[in-house]
C-alpha cells in the first residue's frame, strides 16, 4: 500500500517549496489509492515557533490539499507528533546501543571545539571517535558511573568505513557515496531526552508503514545516513523508496529561493500572511494577495514535472491523475512568479461573471454601500479579462459606481481640445434625445450626428471619456454610458463642461 507522509518542523511559517513538496505527495498518495499522512517534526525544541503547527494546517485547508492522518486528522499509527513519542525512540535507541551499532559519546562542547581546533576538517568518525570520550574509549563501568552521575551524553551512530551506500532514488536514480564522507551523527540526546531529527524520522517512517519519502532536494544529504540507519535496524526490506525532489530557484534562474527575493521583487513565498512570533515582522501570504487556492496548486504542480503537454490549467483531480514521479526533473525549478500571476488571471477568466462578483462585491460596497449584486456583475463582464486579481478591479473601475472628483491633468490636456466643451454640450442635447439608451441604439445615433457634422470621431470620444471617468482609460464608450445610463451621464458632461 502506498503511504507518503509530509512532515514539517514547526519552525516558522510553511514556505512555498514546502508546499510543492506536499503537494507531490499528494497527488501521488491519491494517483495510488494511497494514504497522505502529516507529522509534526518538533524534535528540535530550540527552534519551536508556536503557532507555526496551526499556520501550516490552517494553510493546507485553504490549499484543498487534504491528509488522511496525522496531527488534528487522526489515524491508527499515532501519536504523529514527534514530542509526544519520546518512550518509542528511547526502546530504538536502546537497540542500536545494545546492537553495538551506536554508542555513548560524553564530549563536551569545548572538547569538541578544542579537536576541531586541532584537526583540519575535523570530522567525529571511525578514524577520531578513538580519541573521544565515550563509550567505545572508557571502560564500561566508568560509562555506567558517568551516566549514572548526570552527566550530560549523546547517542553517536557509528557508521563504518569502506562502504558503498546507495540511495534508489526515483527522480535520481542510483545515488552512490562512500560511508567515510559521513560523520557518526548524533542519533539522541540526553539533555532534553529527545531524539535527533534523523532518528526519529527513520523509526516513525518504518512504524508508519511509510512506502516513498517524497521530499526536497536539500534532504539528499542525508538519505545516505537513513539507509545506513534503516540496515543496523534490519529494516532493509521495508525500506521507503526515496524521490528527491528538485529545489526551487530565484526568478532570475540561479541560487535557491529564499524569501528575501520574495521581499526583494514583491511577491509571497508563503501560502498565507505570516506573523513572526520572534521578530514581529508580517510577511505577505498568497491568500491575502488575492490568489486563488487553485491557481496557486496549478501553478506549483508545474515546478518540476508537467504533463507533456500544451495544456496547462488543470484541477487538483486532473494533476492526481496525470502526475507522474519518476517524469520530475533532476535540474532545479525556476520559480517564475508571474507565471503565477498568469494562472491567477487564468482562474479568474475561468469563473463566472457572478462568482468574480460575489468576491468584488465586498470592496464596491466599502464605498456604495446599496450597490446591486446586478450592476457588480454587468462591471465584472466587462473588465474581468483586464486583471490577474480581484483586488484590481477597484482602481480600473471605480468610476463605474463614483463619479470622477477631478480630471487627469494629462489626459485633459491631450485630449480637451479647444471646441471639446461646445462638442459635449451638443452631444448633451442628442443624448437626451435617444429614448433606447442601450449600446446599440446610442451608437447608431451619436455615429450619425458625428458623420453629419463631419466631427473627428476620435476626438469625440476622447473627450467624453474625460467627462464621464475622469482620465483616459476604460472600456469602450456606449458600454460605459449604457451602464451608467442617461441621467448619470449627462449628469457627469454637464459637471465636466462646467
Ligand atoms: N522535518 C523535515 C522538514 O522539516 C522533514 C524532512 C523529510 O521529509 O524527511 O523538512
Amino acid at each position: 500500500r502506498v503511504r507518503v507522509r509530509f512532515a514539517p518542523s514547526p519552525t516558522g511559517a510553511l514556505h512555498i517549496g514546502g508546499v510543492r513538496t506536499a503537494l507531490y505527495n499528494y497527488l501521488f498518495a491519491r494517483q495510488h489509492g494511497g494514504d497522505l499522512v502529516f507529522r509534526i517534526e518538533d524534535t528540535d525544541t530550540n527552534r519551536f515557533v508556536p503557532g507555526a503547527e496551526e499556520y501550516i494546517i490552517e494553510s493546507f485547508k485553504w490549499l484543498g490539499i487534504k491528509f488522511d492522518e496525522g496531527v488534528s486528522f487522526g489515524g491508527n499509527y499515532g501519536p504523529y507528533r514527534q514530542s509526544e513519542r519520546r518512550d518509542i525512540y528511547k526502546k530504538y535507541v536502546k537497540q542500536l546501543l545494545d546492537a553495538d551499532k551506536a554508542y555513548i559519546a560524553f564530549d563536551t562542547p569545548e572538547e569538541l571545539d578544542a579537536k576541531r581546533a586541532e584537526i583540519q576538517n575535523f570530522q567525529y568518525d571511525a578514524h577520531t571517535r578513538m580519541q573521544m570520550r565515550n563509550s567505545l574509549t572508557l571502560d564500561k563501568t566508568e560509562v555506567d558511573r558517568l551516566v549514572a552521575e548526570g552527566n550530560q551524553y549523546v547517542v553517536r551512530f557509528k557508521i563504518e568505513p569502506g562502504e558503498t551506500v546507495h540511495v534508489d532514488d526515483i527522480i535520481r536514480g542510483d545515488v552512490r557515496i562512500m560511508s567515510d564522507i559521513l560523520d557518526d551523527k548524533v542519533l539522541y540526546k540526553s539533555a532534553d531526552e529527545l531524539p535527533t531529527y534523523h532518528l526519529a524520522n527513520i523509526v516513525d517512517d518504518h512504524l508508519m508503514e511509510i512506502s516513498h519519502v517524497i521530499r526536497g532536494e536539500e534532504w539528499l544529504p542525508s538519505a545516505p545516513l537513513h539507509v545506513l540507519l534503516y540496515k543496523a535496524f534490519g529494516w532493509e526490506d521495508t525500506m521507503p523508496r526515496f524521490a528527491h525532489l528538485p529545489l526551487l530557484l530565484k526568478p532570475e534562474g540561479k541560487g535557491k529561493l529564499s524569501k528575501r527575493d520574495g521581499d526583494r521583487l514583491g511577491f509571497p513565498v508563503f501560502p498565507l500572511e505570516w506573523h513572526d512570533p520572534k521578530t514581529g515582522e508580517v510577511s505577505s501570504g498568497y491568500r491575502e494577495s488575492g490568489y486563488f487556492p487553485e491557481a496557486v496548486i496549478n501553478f506549483l504542480a508545474f515546478l518540476g514535472w508537467n504533463p507533456g503537454t500544451e495544456r496547462e490549467i488543470y484541477s487538483l483531480d486532473e494533476l492526481a491523475g496525470l502526475f507522474d514521479l519518476s517524469k520530475c526533473s533532476k535540474s532545479g525549478a525556476r520559480f517564475d512568479y508571474q507565471k503565477g500571476i498568469w494562472f491567477n488571471h487564468e482562474y479568474i477568466l475561468g469563473k463566472s461573471n457572478e462568482e468574480v462578483a460575489e468576491l468584488f462585491a465586498p470592496i464596491v460596497r466599502e464605498h456604495c454601500p446599496e450597490e446591486t449584486m446586478e450592476r457588480i456583475v454587468a462591471v465584472v463582464s466587462m473588465m474581468k479579462d483586464r486583471v490577474s486579481f480581484v483586488n484590481e478591479l477597484w482602481p480600473l473601475c471605480s468610476f463605474f459606481f463614483v463619479a470622477p472628483d477631478a480630471y487627469d491633468e494629462k489626459t485633459r490636456k491631450k485630449r480637451w481640445k479647444e471646441d471639446s466643451a461646445q462638442a459635449m454640450t451638443e452631444l448633451v442635447e442628442v443624448l437626451e434625445g435617444i429614448e433606447d439608451f442601450s449600446v446599440d441604439s446610442q451608437e447608431k445615433i451619436v455615429e450619425e450626428w458625428i458623420q453629419r457634422k463631419e466631427y473627428k470621431l476620435g476626438n469625440i470620444m476622447n473627450a467624453w471619456r474625460l467627462t464621464l471617468v475622469g482620465e483616459g482609460k476604460g472600456p469602450g464608450m456606449f458600454d460605459i454610458s449604457a451602464f451608467l445610463g442617461k441621467e448619470e451621464t449627462v449628469s457627469r458632461m454637464k459637471r465636466a463642461i462646467g
